[in-house]
């Protein structure tokens, strides 16, 4: 025991605080990436639910649409109907026969009016349905934009990263390896319980800097003289001073 080489505990502490700043970049990184693909994702899904109802509205006008188009066959009939009629009562026998033929006149004009209301209905149904369609490409063409956007903003941060990110990893492997053993189990068992990734933090504005709580002038000197490694009472996360947490540059 007597041959391993001790850290004063001020160098502990600034090795701790040298892996955490470079810990710190790797996790922006690892953000940074990590939403992205998220968004790009869920923008293409939402695309693709906005083309289904794109599709859906062309088949509803369509439907309208031949539904129109039977209305006008079922008017050609009926006036077909009132022609043959017509030429009927010229030569009708008698009185009760010309009402008969009459009554079909009058039915089958009802039958035309009924379908030319039909017809109205609907052109106004299409005329809606066109507004809504429109509306639909219009939001797919913007959805497409941010899609594209988003897409090469990805692209570019995965390509901006990739040489940093390396650089970093090659540091943090270094800069694990001076920290010492129990205390680097303790700050990567910190560091999980926290989704900001933080274990050492500095004491800011009389306040732990990871979690607010206040602490007190006495504990804040007995950090700043390193003597001992110091936590936070309310969050566990390892202590520093200012002073040591900015000398350190990664
Ligand atoms: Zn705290």
């Amino acid at each position: 025991m007597a041959t391993v080489k001790e850290f004063s505990v001020e160098e502990k502490l600034s090795s701790l605080v040298n892996l955490q700043k470079i810990d710190s970049k790797l996790d922006e990184i690892r953000i940074l990436k990590g939403e992205l693909p998220m968004e790009v994702a869920d923008l293409e899904d939402e695309i693709q639910g906005l083309y289904a109802r794109q599709t859906r509205i062309e088949e509803e006008i369509n439907g309208v649409t031949e539904f129109i188009n039977q209305r006008k066959e079922a008017i050609k009939e009926a006036e077909a109907l009132v022609k043959k009629y017509e030429k009927q009562s010229e030569n009708v026998k008698n009185n009760r026969e010309f009402e008969a033929i009459n009554k079909e006149i009058e039915m089958q004009q009802l039958e035309v009016k009924l379908a030319e209301k039909h017809i109205k209905d609907a052109n106004e149904e299409i005329a809606e349905k066109a507004i809504t369609l429109e509306k639909a490409k219009k939001n797919i063409g913007m959805k497409e934009g941010v899609l594209a956007s988003k897409k090469s903003e990805l692209e570019k941060i995965i390509a901006a990263n990739e040489q940093e990110e390396t650089q970093y990893l090659k540091q943090a492997e270094a800069a694990r390896a001076a920290v010492d053993p129990r205390l680097l189990a303790s700050y990567e068992k910190i560091r999980t319980n926290y989704r900001n990734g933080l274990a050492v933090v500095p004491v800011e504005r009389d306040a732990c800097g990871g979690c607010f709580y206040a602490i007190p002038p006495q504990k804040q000197s007995e950090i700043r003289q390193h003597k001992k490694v110091m936590v936070c009472e309310n969050c566990g996360r390892i202590l520093v001073d200012e002073e040591l947490n900015n000398n350190i540059e990664i």
